[in-house]
């Protein structure tokens, strides 16, 4: 048996255990290993029954003298058991389990973990792990030692998966480090056959640690293998068009703008003039809070394609940040007799005629527009789906340049890990005169007098507000009862703001529907907008200063706010209340930090530190890996593993073991 053997070839895996070890992630013994405890109960104190004493966790060896089932007054199927060593002897208990009495019967050699507890006035064991002693000097697995607790899914029990691993363990030849001797030496890390012992059959705490570290520098530097590899694969590429910058023309559009750019602005679109003039496709990150002026960028970009004859595509999550798009792009662009077209769902492929820039949804650019001539395109807010998007974008033909922009503040050791691949830009500044949008935790009692300050707002200050209700599953689809709920807290509140114009927005209304209610709330016909949380955050309102947000606790932190910079974009000082009924505890403690935090990324490295990835990046099926071993609060070894990463990369020979598993990605 080897490390890449398939989990089948040990016993009494076939391929209903197969499939669930699968689920989890386990193909191959190397999988198995690398599935490490989630805990260790501690049951290495093995001891005399004479000196147990009510309330320790112990280990007895111990003879089994006799065993039955019986029925307690309350119908509770018992197992009461008497074991005796040389010392003395203790009464034995479970519950539920009438089949123990058929392998523990009298007069087995048994090793038993537990707790000492009281019978009526015995002590006695309850519960106890259990394992037949057939040979004392053979070594215990599930009792006896530190033993290890595996997450148990899918019908896995912590027992079975232990049982494997030990024997995966007995049966390998060898296990060949990927990693040359000097590399360990330098990095300070064991060798992985220690590692994978110390995790799985630990003498104490301590050894664990050591070895699970090894681990974990394995898997961060396998993401970090990984991303190198794309970025290689996507640099191999045949560029669409190489595209020289016409210096003088971008300045004097740059001048031309209604505003002065930031510097980090102004790095961002050196960066991306300088990626466009290489001879390989660009693969470029743009991250930067909402407002911080991201779009700019992309016009440059597509400005700047024009000026070489060729054409840009800007891919939006939905059709209403499209048509924001089209808008920016039209006033931004106007002076030049720039020919950009909005692509809709009615709009055919011949309508679209000769165009210089697509403005549209991912899915109808996909379907309507032949991408021979594009050699730039723009990934709006798409931190899901961009892999696939930009996978789709390589063709024989050739590969466009590709920049994707995302709100979504990207912790430094994420961007290093899963999204390696790409080169990063990142906007830490806002434009100037930017305000901070103050933000209260509402607790529920308050809620009527905050009703009656958003009517003040309205009718003294001429505001509008946002009001979001949650999705009410876990996912990133609106379903049927998400706008059931949206429809109903509607109606609730039409009768509390009577004499206000409200709007209903959701994703299930027809993409004229969606149009008319925001152009009413743009053009001021509506007061309230109640919405569900899908439909856009990018969406630009400048006249909106108040967003309401219901059972905030069931966003994450980089979620929330992005839903509050939907206000504070024009000059009235604007405000975010966040309806919350958890009122202490850590739900409470990551509202809190709303109120003092106003940089998306100060945000996300808190949520990442107490809630991890799945939830920054809204729900779990982000698209983020989960680590299983290392842990996103671990930079100093994320780091080191990017380096050794990068070293791999570079000199492939001088890691002979791992070089091959390269190629394959
Ligand atoms: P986001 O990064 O969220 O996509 P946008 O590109 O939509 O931000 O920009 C938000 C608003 O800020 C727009 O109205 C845009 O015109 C404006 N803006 C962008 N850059 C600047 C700047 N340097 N100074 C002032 N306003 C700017
Ligand atoms: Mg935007």
């Amino acid at each position: 048996m080897y490390l890449d053997s398939g989990i089948q070839e040990l016993s009494k895996i076939g391929p209903v255990f197969a499939r669930k070890f699968e689920k989890i992630g386990i193909k191959s013994v190397r999988d198995l290993f690398y599935h490490v405890p989630t805990r260790y109960v501690d049951y290495s104190q093995i001891l005399p029954i004479s000196k147990l004493s009510p309330g320790q966790t112990v280990t007895i060896h111990a003879k089994i003298n006799s065993i039955k089932n019986i029925y307690s007054r309350r119908g509770l199927k018992m197992q009461i058991g008497s074991v005796s060593d040389n010392s003395g002897k203790i009464t034995v208990l479970w519950f539920n389990q009438p089949f123990l009495i058929k392998t523990l019967y009298p007069g087995r050699s048994v090793s038993l973990s537990g707790k000492v507890s009281f019978f009526g006035k015995q002590k006695c064991l309850t519960s106890p792990d259990y394992e037949i002693l057939t040979d004392e000097e053979k070594p215990t697995v599930h009792t006896g030692r530190l033993v290890p607790i595996y997450s148990e899914t899918s019908g896995l029990s912590s027992k079975w998966i232990r049982t494997k691993i030990k024997e995966a363990y007995q049966s390998i030849e060898k296990i060949d480090d990927y990693l040359p001797k000097n590399t360990l030496e330098k990095e300070k890390l064991i060798d992985l056959n220690s590692a994978i012992y110390k995790v799985h059959f630990p003498k104490n705490l301590r050894e664990m640690e050591v070895g699970r570290e090894r681990l974990a520098f394995d898997e961060l530097l396998n993401l970090h293998l990984k991303s190198l590899y794309r970025k290689n694969t996507w640099k191999k590429n045949k560029l669409t068009a190489k595209l020289p910058i016409n210096k003088t023309s971008i300045n004097q559009f740059i001048k031309n703008l209604p505003f002065v750019l930031t510097n980090s602005q102004m790095n961002a679109i050196d960066e991306v003039l300088d990626d466009m003039s290489k001879p390989t496709p660009m693969n470029r990150l743009l991250e930067g809070d909402v407002g911080s002026g991201k779009t700019v960028i992309a016009t440059v970009g597509a400005f700047a394609t024009f000026l070489n004859g060729f054409q840009s595509v800007i891919m939006a999550p939905t059709q209403i940040l499209a048509e924001q798009h089209y808008q920016t792009f039209k006033t931004l662009l106007a002076p030049f007799n720039i020919r950009i077209s909005l692509i809709t769902s009615g709009i055919k492929k011949i309508e679209l005629g000769r165009s210089d820039i697509f403005i549209g949804t991912h899915a109808l650019i996909h379907q309507k527009i032949n991408f021979d001539k594009v050699a730039f395109v723009v990934i709006d807010e798409q931190h899901r789906f961009g892999v696939e998007q930009r996978a789709h974008l390589v063709k024989k033909s050739g590969t466009p340049h590709v920049l994707t922009m995302t709100a979504t503040p990207i912790p430094r050791t994420i961007a290093l890990t899963t999204y390696g691949d790409l080169d990063l830009s990142i906007l830490k500044e806002m434009p100037k005169g930017r305000q901070k949008i103050t933000t209260w935790v509402v607790p529920e009692q308050k809620r009527s007098d905050a009703y009656e300050w958003i009517k003040k707002q309205i009718k003294e200050g001429g505001s509008q507000i946002f009001i979001v209700c949650p999705l009410i599953e876990d996912s990133d689809i609106e379903t049927l009862s998400d706008v059931k709920s949206v429809t109903s807290e509607f109606e609730k509140l039409k009768k509390i703001f009577s004499k206000q114009r409200l709007g209903l927005l959701h994703g299930r209304l027809k993409s004229n529907e969606k149009d008319k209610i925001l152009n009413g709330f743009r053009n001021h016909q509506i007061d309230i907008l109640v919405t569900t949380p899908v439909v856009e955050v990018g969406i630009d309102i400048p006249n909106a200063s108040v967003i309401l947000i219901e059972a905030a606790e069931r966003f994450g932190l980089a979620g929330l706010h992005q839903l509050r910079g939907r206000v504070g974009r024009g000059d009235k000082k604007s405000y975010c209340l966040l309806f919350s009924n958890f009122h202490s505890g850590n739900a409470y403690r990551r509202l809190k930090a709303m109120e003092t935090y106003h940089s998306g990324f100060e945000l996300a490295e808190l949520d990442l530190k107490m809630r991890g990835p799945g939830e920054i990046f809204g729900t779990a099926q982000s698209g983020f890996p989960e680590l299983k071993i290392a842990s996103w609060g671990n930079i100093e070894l994320i780091k080191r593993s990017r380096e050794l990463a990068e070293d791999v990369v570079k000199n492939p020979k001088k890691y002979p073991n791992l070089s091959p598993k390269l190629e394959t990605g």
